[in-house]
């Protein structure tokens, strides 16, 4: 039997979503559809939202002006369906535009509460194929028949006692937006049904019809494709998907080595304590390049910002002296006083200008300037949008402040570190490197990490195979790429994605912004970037995917790198992230003009990938049977969005990795409305419990897989 370590049975697979919604059921067989509850935010209330576009144009504009779009948008039923992170105002402007809401998967406060719901738990315990074509050719049926359609896929599976089948079809009218596809099927009870697709266009580009999995009530033995057009295609058996099981695990497998979210002062404890108890097997290596820390400059509005202010900020940290320090103007009180500005004892004094008769004659703009030019090495100041060339008013003392709410974080650079597990770990083995983190707010990505890592390092001492892998395989993790965000994320707003360097210029850096700051890690590698022309990254430093001021700008992001670049027996690498169930490989990147993608790997290549693919996706459907979609599996660029500058590119283009990306955090499905529902970043604990305990063992069959390839190569 499998040990459950200090993890009662109580939390395991109940879907566990904050806000359920119902809409119209996708599949013939789902039951009614619910009642639709209102989805409402207030104006200034910012939450995670799946919302039903009104149309393709209305999604274009949303990502052209950058949007926070938590994955990509599918179709289901011919509707758009898009998870945004936006405010209760961005939800209404959307809905006056003929969007609809139709789930709150997180608001704002969910991350807290699940949090501490999270610790408090422990506590209380302590105390107690893609490309595989489904064999489908085009038929044409009928002499007026103007397409012909061809099945992509088709497959199916069983999870929860229920079957799902899942299909793609490409007709030959790829110019037609109007061509309507409708898949007729067949079970092995001789039940019937059909279910119409949706056309996907990417980047402007026909790709195929496809639609979310569908509930059937049995094993589903064909499936036929016909078009508004006419065309039919061949009859096609689906395929079972994933069609790969791990081993079966042995008797007194230990599992279950996470308690609770993990901030990264949590993590840091983990990394130490797991050196600590398994000398012998694990390294801790510091990566090279610190971070900013968990730090900000200090600010404040000098007047008052719906009148006419001034912004003042310091040029150093806040927590270096600069938290605190006060600014304020004052009127000279006699006539014909110059504008002047001091600094003594922690109070920035501007002295504003006045005319003959004594009366205040300086503007916003004249205080900016002033301070600028008498302390640039102190403080920096600009004109609040809006309140240019305004009267500057007497402004009484306000203190300058860095915002930050983590009172027990510190403050300095910090080391990210890496776990180096096995037993030889000097690069005589093939290597494989699981890193997660890299955006800061998905919080259950190093709960995977760590419970592989633990994993490895428990069974290593009762389990032979695992001892075995851990001769073979040396084996990098690193839990939080991105300790910075992820602290801000924790303590200060938790759909944080991006790191804590604030690239922003002029009056984007008004501290209204402070949630929009920093770098998408994830967009700030070398391959298939932004700054060479690829699509997916933003230069806007308030973009959700701003990809740095440069290439590899980010301290982050470079350590990634430096980890790969150090042991060249990596061969293999999964980036980790949440939410939605993806797993992707390059290419991750195309340009806009034709969506020419970075170079498709060889057919082998693509091979490796693909079988791989399925042994984890089967070994991540151990734990309680999610099963990722065979349209969520695939080249990043297809399944999911281009993603300029990603981190598994650079790894697979420039050192030759083979290197993955997990979207852990698969939709759950609803049987009462009918419906598949996301779970957000930050569920509650108990469905990133499971998502840890599923991945982790998707991570385990990594480590199958690169010794397989070792193996392989030497045979
Ligand atoms: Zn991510």
């Amino acid at each position: 039997m499998i040990v459950r370590r200090r993890w009662t049975a109580a939390a395991t697979t109940a879907i566990l979503i904050s806000a359920v919604l119902s809409h119209p059921g996708s599949g013939a067989a789902a039951p009614a559809p619910a009642p639709r509850p209102a989805v409402t935010l207030a104006g200034d209330e910012t939450a995670l939202v799946r919302v039903q576009l009104r149309d393709q144009a209305q999604l274009d504009q949303l990502v052209a002006r950058g949007a926070d779009l938590a994955n990509r948008p599918r179709s289901a039923d011919g509707r758009i369906l898009a998870d945004l992170v936006l405010t209760g105002a961005q939800l209404a402007e959307l809905t006056a535009q003929g969007a609809t809401a139709v789930q709150v998967v997180q608001r704002a406060g969910d991350g807290a509460r699940h949090f501490a719901e999270s610790v408090r738990a422990a506590q209380a315990r302590t105390a107690a194929g893609l490309c595989a074509p489904a064999a489908g050719q085009r038929t044409t049926s009928a002499a007026t028949a103007v397409d012909t359609l061809q099945f992509l896929q088709a497959y199916w599976w069983t999870t929860g006692g229920r079957t799902f089948v899942q299909t793609q079809v490409a007709t030959t009218a790829t110019d037609d937006p109007d061509v309507e596809i409708t898949v007729s099927w067949r079970a092995a009870d001789g039940a019937t049904g059909s279910f119409p697709l949706t056309r996907f266009e990417d980047s402007g580009e026909y790709q195929y019809h496809y639609t979310l999995p569908v509930p059937v009530p049995s094993r589903p033995v064909q499936v036929t494709a016909t078009s508004s057009l006419g065309g039919v295609s061949r009859p096609v058996t689906p395929a079972l998907w994933p069609n790969a099981a791990p081993p079966p695990l042995p008797e007194g497998y230990q599992k279950d080595f996470i308690d609770a979210y993990l901030t990264p002062v949590d993590i840091q404890a983990r990394i130490k304590r797991l050196a600590r108890q398994y000398r012998g097997l694990v390294d801790v290596i510091d990566l090279p390049y610190k971070t900013q820390g968990y730090r900000r400059t200090a600010t404040a509005y000098l007047g008052d910002p719906a009148a006419a202010a001034v912004v003042v900020e310091s040029v150093r940290f806040g927590d270096q002296g600069m938290n605190g320090v006060q600014v304020r103007t004052v009127d000279p009180g006699r006539g014909n006083r110059p504008l002047t500005a001091t600094y003594r004892d922690r109070v920035l004094t501007v002295s504003l200008a006045t005319d003959r008769s004594g009366a205040v004659v300086s503007t916003t703009d004249d205080v900016a300037a002033v301070i600028n030019a008498r302390f640039p090495n102190r403080f920096r100041a600009f004109v609040e949008d809006g309140s240019a060339g305004l009267p500057m008013p007497v402004v009484a003392p306000v203190r300058l402040d860095d915002g930050l709410e983590g009172t027990e974080v510190p403050t300095k650079p910090w080391t990210v570190q890496a776990l180096r597990i096995g037993k030889h770990r000097d690069g005589s083995r093939i290597g494989v490197l699981a890193y997660s983190q890299e955006h800061a707010r998905e919080w259950a990505t190093p709960l995977v990490t760590l419970e592989f890592a633990e994993r490895m390092l428990a069974n290593s001492r009762t389990d032979p195979a695992t001892r075995e892998l851990l001769e073979q395989v040396d084996i990098f993790v690193i839990p939080t790429v991105n300790p910075d965000g992820a602290n801000y994320s924790f303590h200060d707003f938790n759909f944080q994605r991006k790191n804590l360097v604030n690239h922003c210029t002029g009056t984007s850096r008004d501290p209204r912004n402070r949630d929009a700051w920093g770098v998408d890690l994830n967009r700030n590698y070398t391959v298939g970037s932004y700054f060479d022309g690829y699509v997916g990254g933003s230069g806007n430093c308030l973009s959700g995917t701003y990809a740095g001021s440069g290439e590899l700008s980010e301290a982050e992001s470079r350590n990634v790198i430096a980890l790969a670049r150090e042991h060249r027996n990596i061969r293999f690498a999964m980036n980790v992230h949440s939410y939605g169930g993806y797993f992707m490989w390059p290419p991750g990147a195309y340009k806009a003009d034709g969506r020419v993608t970075l170079p498709r790997p060889s057919i082998d290549e693509s091979k490796l990938f693909l079988d791989s693919a399925r042994r984890i996706v089967g070994a991540i459907a151990q734990e309680r049977g999610t099963v990722t979609w065979p349209s969520q599996t695939g080249p990043v660029a297809d399944v999911l969005y281009s993603a300029a500058g990603n981190s598994a590119d650079e790894l697979y283009y420039e050192l030759g990795i083979f290197a993955w990306d997990f979207e852990v955090g698969n939709d759950r499905w609803n049987d009462e409305t009918g419906q598949w529902e996301g779970v957000g970043f930050q569920p509650p604990f108990e469905e990133a419990h499971a998502e840890s305990q599923e991945y982790a063992g998707g991570l385990v069959e990594m480590v199958r897989v690169a010794r397989d390839y070792a193996a392989a190569q030497e045979g």
